[in-house]
């Protein structure tokens, strides 16, 4: 096996995960097998936690682990289905060796950072590699070089190169060439600083992907080679995608970033051909058509914190080969003007999931606009329940309709907690996680959306819909396309008289790809296309 560690310098945000992710595509294409994982220095278990300010998405995989967006980024760039092995934080590191602690496990040993730490971390890259076999295990770091909490992965990563072979290991620093206005150029010394602190510790980066936002000049990258101690040709220039993040591989590969790569760890590889990939791009970038799509969520001015909804409706719609303009329409601006004045002009209105009662009902007003406008409408876990909340309202007639997430006091808990949530009281990774099955009945929009009768999705949700009310709701137009194979909890729900309505329980999103768009995503950007003529 061969391992790339990934490094970042100077600033944060880098996008570190879309280079590894991006370095994954090409090898891959170069037919070898990558398996990606992502350290993460903060202290939480994982970022199911965290707030999306702090955080952005947080990326559910099969096995129900909460993780870093990071991870939907390496899900979709290469073919590798993550487990909660390829993310790990010091939060989990610490409590593993805390527990060991306890146990006795370090016969009276002081315990300390290095080794017992160090040694942790080293054992979670074998584990992963007993797990996962592959020929080239790409592992980034999160966080930026001179972190403090950082330090503990760099030194593992250090003595792990010394235990596998310096000639099985590259290190690459992700770093920002910055352009100053008034110098009229490109500064490289923040990332001779980086390198130097990396050094500090006894790393040598043998590659250096160069952010920056004008090209990286013949002078500057020899500048770069002979005091960050790299070859010239491993002077990667990652200038700023102007279209889409897919570009990122053809960028680098352009940069030769992959033949560099497998030329230092003496892999024999054939050059990859991307032609799929460019398919896929120029779809994106100069697509046959246009349609307007409205997302309608708490957190819209956050770039990241509806990710993977976002990408999920890029590949759609490249398969349509159609473009988007995305409406971000902010739910509490729904409350105070209305629905109408931020959706009339959208062929198309998502509702994603979330949490809290900020902004629920004007994703409410939402959906009962697009449900009487006859306008396709996708709902995303919590989109499904406002959109059974708004049903229960104005179409059963229940007044004060809601989910006791909101109102627990409300007279018609159409949404209510899930039996096993009832005694939970941690927060932590507490939810219904994970990839569950579904059972989808025929005749629906869901089954001719799948083409199938039995699916598996993707879970993070506590409330479900209260099935005391179910025959109320299917007298009145309401139709359950799906639900757990025993029965009892209702997974995709849509109506009887609308062109498009289709919601769900799960979370398609996690599971879309670039050339293979989810079904869901595409019937619904095909829905909206069929709206507008
Ligand atoms: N808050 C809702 C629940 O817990 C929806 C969750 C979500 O959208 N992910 O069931």
């Amino acid at each position: 096996m061969k391992y790339i560690f990934v490094t970042g310098g100077v600033v944060s945000s880098l996008g570190k995960g879309l280079a590894a992710a991006a370095l994954g595509t090409l090898l891959e294409h170069r037919g070898l097998k990558v398996v990606l994982q992502k350290f993460d220095p903060y202290l939480n278990v994982d970022p199911g936690t965290m707030n999306p300010f702090q955080h952005g998405e947080v990326y559910v995989l099969n096995d129900g682990a909460e993780t870093d967006l990071d991870l939907g980024h390496y899900e979709r760039f290469t073919n590798c289905v993550l487990t909660r092995s390829n993310n790990s934080t010091s939060g989990q590191i610490y409590e593993t060796v805390l527990a060991k602690e306890r146990r006795g496990d370090y016969l009276g040993k002081t315990v300390q950072v290095i080794p017992h730490v160090t040694d942790e971390i080293k054992s979670r890259i074998y584990k992963l590699e007993k797990e996962q076999p592959a020929d080239v295990l790409i592992t980034e770091i999160g966080g930026t070089t001179g972190d403090i909490e950082g330090l503990p992965f760099l030194e593992a990563i250090r003595q792990f190169t010394h235990e596998v072979g310096a000639e099985n290991v590259l290190f690459m620093h992700v770093t920002l060439v910055p352009f100053l206005k008034a110098a009229g150029e490109l500064k490289t010394k923040p990332t001779q600083q980086s390198i130097a602190k990396l050094r500090e510790i006894g790393i040598q980066p043998q590659v250096l992907i160069c952010r920056c936002e004008h090209p990286l000049e013949e002078d500057v990258r020899q500048k770069l080679s002979l005091f960050c101690n790299v070859p010239l040709n491993a002077v990667i220039e990652a200038r700023d995608v102007d279209n889409t993040i897919y570009e990122m591989p053809l960028v680098l590969q352009k940069e030769k970033l992959d033949e560099t790569v497998c030329k230092i760890l003496n892999l024999k590889t054939p050059q990859p051909d991307t032609t799929d990939w460019q398919r896929f791009v120029k779809r994106i970038v100069s697509p046959k058509k246009r349609v307007k799509i409205a997302v309608v969520g708490k957190y819209i001015d956050l770039q990241d914190a509806y990710k993977s909804i976002y990408e999920s409706i890029t590949h759609a719609a490249a398969s349509h080969d159609c473009g988007i303009d995305l409406e971000r329409v902010d739910a509490q601006e729904i409350e105070s003007e209305g629905a109408e004045k931020f959706l009339k002009h959208s062929a198309g209105v998502v509702v994603p999931g979330g949490f809290g009662d900020r902004g629920v009902e004007g994703k409410i007003a939402a959906a009962r606009f697009a449900r009487e406008q006859g306008v396709p409408y996708l709902g995303l876990c919590l989109g499904m329940q406002v959109a059974t909340i708004e049903f229960a309202r104005h179409v059963c007639g229940f007044e004060g309709a809601n989910s006791t997430e909101f109102d627990l006091e409300t007279p018609h808990p159409v949404i209510c907690l899930l039996e096993e949530q009832r005694e939970v009281t941690n927060k932590g990774a507490s939810m219904r996680l994970g990839t569950w099955p579904t059972v989808i009945r025929d005749g629906t929009l869901a089954r001719q959306v799948y083409g199938t009768n039995e699916i598996f999705e993707r879970h993070r949700h506590r409330y479900e819909f209260n099935m005391c009310y179910h025959d109320q709701f299917i007298s009145n137009g309401f139709v359950i396309g799906g639900t757990s194979p025993d029965g009892t909890l209702v997974e995709l729900i849509e109506l009887r008289n609308h062109p498009w309505f289709l919601a769900c329980q799960f979370h398609p999103e996690f599971k879309s790809k670039p050339n293979q768009p989810h079904p869901m995503f595409r019937g619904f950007i095909g829905a909206s296309l069929a709206h507008l003529s």
